[in-house]
């Protein structure tokens, strides 16, 4: 082992090879040291575990060396391929941006912006005035505030309008939206009391009417979005909430969570609230996510009376909130495309996927079938089948779109290892197992990503 362990290199000795001091010169000095003195460190490891028999050659090592800064060099948030299906999947980023958006980041991010200035008065401006009068022309209301997320919108909503005071939210509509958070936990950081009021199934507009008092602040209106209960239920709509709210001076603040910007008409659910019909319905606030229905970047929407918009906006958690350069420029240029409602079907990547014809998909999956069919040996079986897909991300619960999967299996690998080799392709593809099949729904897939897929589903069939 003594023996083994002189062999090992100097550090010095490795950074002389010409490809170290090449890699040196592309990428700096510090990160080449460190690898190289990593690599020394795990063979020196390797030798006292007995791992080793013989130390590599000098040129082997700086191969390892090399290998070693590649790893670390590669972004470890990285471009995936979604083949689940699932348009609005949160664990893979929810919404994909559309062109135009990319491109707004792009002419944004690199420089300087007039983010918070007036050219015209070359005075401070504010950073909400891009997309207010957008939100409030597409929605029908008097103001707009977008912020971080809608989490945040509904914390900022109450903190504003309910802070020190009560708030009324059906049993049936205490949401629990994902990794563990609860709407109710959310609503009550905003240091509002939160008034259960109802039963889990049944909630009658009296319940709320025999709830308020003099501390109430506001009536809470929560969209369940990723659930739905069926039988023997019932649950006060936003206009019936209104017209107690008119009658008390209370204003009724409506969290629709998916945000369906266009008219119902246009989506292939039923039973998913519109924001206009809801403005409409006479909500004071409603407030919603950008990255859901609506296919924008992350950024929570709060729309209604000017008053109330206002209260929200000189509240201290506004700043906090407030959302970032990026995520504005994305969000306008997404609304934009939204001013024709049959444009934004066309160019926002997740009504495409959502909104997509079955002909449409159909077609996409041969074009997929026969990429894959020309790279993978015959005996690898490959079958277009019919597929239903869940809208996901807290939109249309219980509701599913039809459209086309492709089947695949093989007599070597079992479908589970075919779907591990996947997920660890140079770029990820996530897809899913059904019996004992690897399938992937071509409805999440983008035109431009079938070759790509259709050659690193070749390599691990
Ligand atoms: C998704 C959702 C939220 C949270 O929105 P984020 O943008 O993820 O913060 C809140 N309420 C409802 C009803 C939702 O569906």
């Amino acid at each position: 082992m003594q023996q083994l362990l002189r062999q090992i290199p100097q550090v010095d000795e490795l950074l002389r090879m010409p490809a170290l001091m090449q890699a040196a010169r592309r990428q700096g000095h510090t990160p080449i040291v460190n690898a190289v003195r990593a690599e020394l460190e795990a063979l020196r490891e390797a030798i006292r575990h007995g791992e080793l028999e013989q130390v590599p050659s000098s040129a082997q090592l700086c191969q390892e060396v090399l290998a070693r800064l590649e790893c670390e060099r590669g972004y470890h948030l990285q471009k995936v391929i979604n083949a689940s299906g699932i348009a609005l999947y949160t664990n893979l980023g929810r919404a994909p941006l559309a062109k135009e958006a990319l491109q707004a980041i792009q002419q944004v991010a690199g420089g300087y912006s007039n983010l918070e200035y007036q050219l015209t008065e070359g005075a401070r401006g504010s950073r909400n005035g891009f997309v207010e009068p957008l939100l409030c022309r597409l929605c029908g209301c008097e103001a707009a505030l977008a912020v971080n997320n809608n989490a945040a919108a509904l914390l900022l909503a109450l903190a504003a309008l309910a802070g020190g005071r009560e708030t009324l939210i059906s049993r049936g509509e205490l949401v629990e939206i994902g990794d563990h958070f609860r709407v109710p936990d959310i609503a009550a950081q905003s240091g509002t009391r939160l008034i259960e009021v109802g039963s889990t199934n049944k909630t009658h507009l009296r319940d709320y009417a025999q709830a308020i008092g003099e501390q109430t602040g506001v009536l809470l209106k929560v969209h369940t979005s990723n659930f739905r209960m069926i039988g023997f239920t019932e649950s006060v709509p936003v206009a019936q909430l209104v017209r107690l709210g008119q009658e008390q001076r209370l204003p009724v603040v409506a969290d629709l969570g998916s945000g369906a910007l266009l008219e119902a008409e246009y989506y292939p659910f039923e039973e998913e609230p519109t924001v206009p019909q809801t403005l409409r319905d006479g909500a004071d606030v409603v407030c919603f996510s950008a990255d859901k229905l609506l296919g924008g970047p992350q950024a929570g929407i709060l729309l209604g009376k000017r008053a109330l918009i206002e209260q929200m906006r000189r509240h201290p958690l506004a700043r906090a909130l407030r959302l970032d350069k990026l995520s504005l420029a994305a969000l306008e240029a997404t609304l934009q495309l939204y001013l024709d409602s049959e444009h934004a079907l066309k160019s926002v990547p997740v009504l495409q996927s959502i909104c997509a014809k079955k002909e449409a998909l159909e077609q996409k999956a041969q074009q997929l079938a026969s990429l894959i069919r020309e790279r993978t040996p015959q005996q690898v079986q490959l079958e277009i089948l019919p597929a239903c897909r869940p809208v996901g991300g807290g939109a249309a619960p219980g509701q599913w779109l039809e459209g086309y999967t492709i089947a695949l299996s093989s007599p070597s690998r079992t479908a589970a290892q075919m779907e591990a080799a996947l997920r660890a392709a140079p770029v990820p593809v996530i897809a899913y197992i059904r019996e004992e099949r690897l399938l992937l729904d071509v409805a999440t897939i983008a035109q431009e990503e079938l070759l790509l897929l259709a050659q690193e589903v070749a390599q691990v069939v």
